[in-house]
């Protein structure tokens, strides 16, 4: 053969071998082209799912920067952090007004927006409870009058922003955004994924979730705990391209005294954990409105609960004391139900 076919049939197999390679590898990112990364944070696990699209280290770096505004968030948000701007509010409770950032004045606005929509069940000012509701080692359930003494420090109309000042009226108010706070955070997560260029992802921050796209093509398949069987047991599942599925517990945080639960969502009108409810999942646009609207159903209950998902546009399912399901007709046309979980409407 003359030397110049000689070349070129080398030069072709060497294209031919790239291409092999190419192809393989491209495939076997496919196969393992999501990028998953859990974190503790906010009092919560997170977990972050990413498509990598054949960019794995662009799609790292996005999950860092989600997961570097979760902590901004939580840094600007947190009750719990004496120096966060949400702390400085509630030492001046009673005092004088305190500037605020417009970030946090306008989620404030926001709560006070579903504290009117909810009729008073989902109320920021819930915190005002004190030390009462908080279930460490020592949690004894409170008295009466104690419990009536600290709801007189509860009620959202109390919290005043006027432009970028907020004020609580009475000393010992205090607010808490822990039932809207995290579903916000989950939004802003997603929205830095999406904008680097990751169409494809899942952000969930302790049961409140939101995705964009798919996952390997196919819908991202979120399952709903079973409130009263051990972690990780489903009661069914939704599959989803779009939007947020929240879910509000009171399996979450709890302890049992004498065989009564108490629990992290307080009814505002009773000062107490709000029964009746053992757990309440919303489907909505965003994280932040289905966080905040499946705490105030939780609190509001089947009837008035279920009215709210419909006046608010949203799908709502809510597992009442006896292990029965309602759900809006939304909701039940999307939810599957694990083999044997499908219990009466
Ligand atoms: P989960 O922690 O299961 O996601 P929620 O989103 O319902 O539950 O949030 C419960 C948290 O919301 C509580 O831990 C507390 O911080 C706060 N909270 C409790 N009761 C209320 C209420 N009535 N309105 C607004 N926030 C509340
Ligand atoms: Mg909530």
């Amino acid at each position: 053969m003359a030397k110049p076919w000689r070349r070129a049939l080398l030069a072709l197999a060497a294209v031919g071998l790239l291409l092999a390679v190419r192809l393989y590898t491209s495939k076997q990112d496919n196969a393992r082209g999501l990028i998953h990364v859990q974190r503790s944070l906010m009092g919560t696990v997170w977990n972050i799912d990413v498509m990598e699209e054949g960019r794995p280290e662009a799609a790292r770096q996005a999950v860092e920067a989600a997961y570097r505004e979760l902590e901004r968030i939580d840094g600007l948000m947190s009750e719990w952090k004496p120096d966060s701007p949400v702390s400085a509010i509630n030492q001046a409770a009673g005092g004088a007004a305190v500037e605020a950032p417009e970030e946090l004045c306008a989620i404030l606005r926001r709560s006070v927006d579903y504290g009117e929509k909810s009729a008073g069940a989902f109320d920021i000012t819930w915190r005002g409870m004190g030390r009462i509701w908080r279930y460490d080692e020592d949690f004894v359930p409170p008295s009466d009058q104690a419990i009536e003494k600290a709801r007189a420090n509860v009620n959202y109309r109390d919290l005043e922003i006027t432009g970028n000042l907020v004020r609580l009226k009475r000393a010992g108010m205090s607010i808490g955004l822990g039932g809207i706070a995290k579903g916000y955070a989950v939004d802003r997560a997603l929205g830095i994924l999406n904008r680097a260029g990751f169409a494809n992802a899942l952000v969930d921050g302790g049961g409140d979730i939101r995705v964009s796209g798919t996952k390997n093509g196919t819908p991202w398949q979120l399952g709903i705990q079973d409130p009263r069987a051990e972690r990780g047991s489903l009661l069914g599942r939704v599959a989803m391209t779009g939007g947020a599925l929240v879910t509000s517990g009171d399996y979450e945080r709890f302890r049992m005294v004498d065989g009564v639960r108490y629990h992290h969502i307080i009814n505002p009108r009773t000062g107490r954990p709000a029964r009746g409810t053992t757990s309440v999942s919303v489907m909505a646009p965003s994280a932040e409105q289905a966080d905040a609207l499946a705490t105030a159903i939780f609190v509001l209950g089947r009837e008035k609960g279920l009215a709210l998902a419909e006046a608010e546009n949203v799908d709502a399912m809510l597992i009442d004391e006896q292990g029965n399901t309602h759900r809006t007709d939304g909701f039940a046309r999307r939810f599957e139900a694990a083999p044997g979980k499908e219990r009466s409407q």
